[in-house]
């Protein structure tokens, strides 16, 4: 049996969330395609308006992190054997909903390796019983169904929710003491439990992660992440008091100065473009809310710096 710390674990870094972009279509800006070095893309798109190339170099500059995740699990069940379903073509979004079909398990050189295949509902939440995975009659997608009692399982993304802690000009950050990316420095972030608002959840995966109490300033950012079904919401926070320390899943805490953020050695790809985005705008003076889409490459560890892209919707 997985206690709820280990399934929290196993949900930890894998979320959806449209409430923050209700009517983003309508503000969505011109799309700016940034590629770190990511072979899959075929052009780079820049508008300097929105982003800053000068940070490219430093970007490109950063060595690849040797540190590779576990596999990634589902906290259902265990991963069902490939189908016969063949990874889809690598999406390149310049916006917009993503409409593409379902990325799922693979076969072949250019399959996916275990940690991004999407999970596979193996037994029906209902009744107990196998599930078989076909496509129900007036649906498009493969549907995890149960044998026994017919019900469709549907899989959603999931919601990220973290802090940005801002204090005394630096950032508070957390070293993680579980996979995936043990050892590795991250925002202190989670997955949001039903029953409480975004910030509500980011403010106690502070408090737990961190041993902060925060209050929440602003939102900052929304990446969504389709590949691994995740969306994450970040939130700017400061501290209520002056105190920290590393919670159970924490190594330790700090406070960095921007210039002092370890960018070779962050824990997933969400928390790198947070923290060049937050760069940027204090480098600028204009603190903004960003909404982008991290596109990963399939194979690339959760922190490989150059395993994936980033399509930038929206700097209100
Ligand atoms: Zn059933």
């Amino acid at each position: 049996m997985c206690s709820k710390r280990d399934l929290n674990r196993n949900l930890r870094h894998c979320a959806p969330s449209k409430a923050l972009i209700k009517g983003s279509h309508q503000m969505m800006l011109r799309s700016v395609h940034l590629s770190y070095g990511f072979g899959v893309s075929p052009f780079l798109r820049c508008n300097p308006r929105f982003c800053s190339l000068a940070s490219l170099p430093a970007i490109a500059s950063l060595s690849q992190s040797s540190i590779s995740a576990s596999p990634w699990r589902s906290p259902l069940c265990v991963p069902c054997p490939p189908s016969h379903a063949v990874f889809r073509a690598f999406w390149m979004s310049s916006g917009g909903p993503d409409t593409r079909p379902d990325v799922v398990a693979a076969t072949g050189p250019a399959a996916a390796p275990s940690m991004f295949q999407k999970p596979k509902i193996c037994f029906c939440h209902s009744c107990g019983n196998p599930t078989k995975h076909v496509i129900p009659d007036g649906e498009e997608k493969i549907r995890a169904v149960c044998t026994v009692c017919g019900k469709i399982h549907y899989e959603n993304p999931k919601m990220v929710v973290g802090c940005l802690v801002e204090h005394n000009d630096k950032v508070l950050l957390c070293k993680r003491k579980i996979e995936p990316s043990y050892g590795l420095w991250t925002l202190p972030a989670g997955f949001l439990e039903i029953g409480e608002s975004a910030a509500e959840g980011a403010a106690r995966e502070t408090l737990e992660e961190a041993c902060a109490e925060v209050e929440i300033i602003s939102p900052f950012a929304q990446l969504d992440i389709p590949l691994i079904g995740q969306s994450y919401i970040i939130f700017r926070a400061r501290l209520k008091t002056p105190h920290f320390s590393p919670g159970p899943e924490s190594l330790e805490c700090a406070l960095f100065a921007l210039d002092d953020i370890p960018f070779d050695s962050l824990a997933f790809s969400s928390i790198i473009v947070t923290l060049r985005m937050y760069i940027e705008d204090i480098n600028s003076g204009n603190l903004k809310f960003h909404y982008c889409t991290i596109n990963k490459r399939p194979g690339a560890s959760p922190s490989d710096l150059r395993g994936f892209n980033v399509d930038y919707h929206l700097r209100s």
